[in-house]
């Protein structure tokens, strides 16, 4: 690994000799001078509108999100550090409020340390459902405002606003959309606003708390240059740790090397990053559907009324589903069961849950909604199970009361299924003591 990379620093280092740019391998990268880092704030001048046109993706962000929850909540909280997690030994810190930020604590930290940095924090345990709600009620202001939107995460939202511009500048009407999900909602929500879905996001990471920001078409380059590689939404550490090792902290040095070079380095991963890092980005907003869902059903050669069978056949299909949810970095906030009798009589119920990829809560709730769908007592033709309202996150945050261990073995599980395929490896229905 070594050897390829000095390979690569070789190369790099050519390259630039030839083009005759004073660049050594290992300088630091001078910072570009603040008066051609661009970006426009509303709050220190206003945005003509000639400029505003053309900003079609908007991507909007609830600022430290479950923390804001608990404080709208309980206004005692408001201004405290809080970590959010479970209170076991072994529990991670779900989210923080910024003041607990500032002695060093952040998300997926080990609680016993984040503890130990910030001794007077107040420990919350985190409640899904009441966060699942409040992200409902912000994705029915965005749907009652947006013509096209995607929800990507549960407090994370893209909004193409192509031909809005007809009637009123976009910065003008995301302006007004952030303050009315503030007054309906009582949360605060950051926005970026620029020509694609990159520029905007990494705009909101930079304006956050309750800031808004426009890059204009044109200075997307100028406006990612100063900002470290860890800035690009896919840099995560490990790509960050290899691009350190290369001596490219910041997102200028990316744009100035050739693509070929990051393809050599990192292949198609290292070709999107460049891209990224260029402020070059096509992906289009995906429209939210609730409809959006994974499912899985199978008719029986024989028709059956076993009910250890039907039960034991949809607690391994709702497995194999979680573990479509987690390897997607995905969650669902709703689940259904469906039921085909031998005279074709076909039901399915479905309920509400709050976001989860976790197996044992969803088992949990295929299990009640079966218990209560099956009431004929006649021959079962087929069954099914369907997860819906999906949007993209991360699994772990929704185990707040589940130590490293469980999110260990969740991993472990995961992995073993990555390796040997999904349908190798299933739980034992034995494993009572992880079911709600
Ligand atoms: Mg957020």
């Amino acid at each position: 690994m070594r050897h390829h990379i000095d390979d690569i620093l070789v190369k790099y280092t050519k390259y630039f000799k030839t083009n005759k740019k004073k660049w050594k391998l290992g300088n630091i990268v001078k910072p570009i001078p603040i008066s051609v880092f661009i970006c426009l704030r509303t709050n220190s001048f206003p945005i003509p509108h000639s400029i505003s046109q053309k900003m079609p993706i908007t991507h909007m962000d609830l600022d430290s999100f479950f923390v804001s929850v608990e404080c709208l909540e309980n206004n005692r909280l408001k201004g405290k550090p809080l970590l959010i997690g479970g209170s076991g030994d072994r529990a991670v810190v779900a989210s923080c409020s910024y003041e607990a930020r500032s002695f060093g604590v952040h998300a997926a930290m080990p609680m016993q340390l984040a503890r130990k940095l910030c001794p007077d924090a107040i420990i919350l345990r985190g409640d899904m459902d009441k966060y699942t709600r409040y992200s409902e009620l912000v994705t029915s202001v965005i749907h009652e405002q947006a013509p096209v939107y995607e929800k990507a995460s549960i407090d994370e939202f893209y909004l193409d606003l192509k031909g809005m511009d007809r009637f009123f500048g976009c910065y003008q009407w995301a302006t007004e959309l952030k303050q009315r999900i503030r007054n309906e909602t009582g949360l605060a929500i950051s926005f970026g606003l620029s020509e694609n879905k990159t520029v905007s996001k990494v705009a909101t990471g930079e304006i956050k708390p309750n800031g808004q920001l426009q890059v204009e078409k044109g200075r997307e380059k100028i406006f990612l240059a100063p900002l470290h590689v860890r800035k690009i939404p896919m840099v995560g550490e490990k790509n960050a740790f290899l691009l350190k090792s290369m001596g490219i902290e910041k997102i200028m040095t990316l744009q100035e090397m050739p693509v070929e070079l990051m393809e050599n380095l990192m292949g198609q991963t290292g070709v999107s990053i460049w891209k990224k890092a260029n402020g070059i980005d096509h992906t289009p907003v995906v429209p939210y559907s609730e409809k959006k869902s994974i499912s899985s059903e199978e008719t029986f050669e024989k028709d059956t009324i076993d009910i250890n069978k039907l039960n034991s056949i949809l607690m391994s299909m709702t497995e194999q589903l979680g573990f479509q949810l987690r390897s997607s970095q995905k969650l669902c906030a709703c689940v259904a069961v469906k039921i085909r009798y031998s005279d074709f009589d076909t039901h399915s119920m479905q309920a509400k849950i709050p976001y989860t990829s976790s197996d044992h809560i969803l088992m949990a709730r295929v299990k009640e909604l079966f218990k209560k769908l099956y009431n004929r007592r006649l021959l079962v033709r087929l069954i099914g199970v369907r997860l819906s309202h999906l949007v993209q996150g991360n699994y772990q945050i929704d185990l707040f009361e589940d130590t490293n261990s469980m999110i260990n073995l969740y991993q472990a599980i995961d992995r073993m299924k990555q390796r040997f395929g999904a349908d190798k490896i299933q739980r034992a229905i034995g494993l009572d003591k992880y079911k709600q």
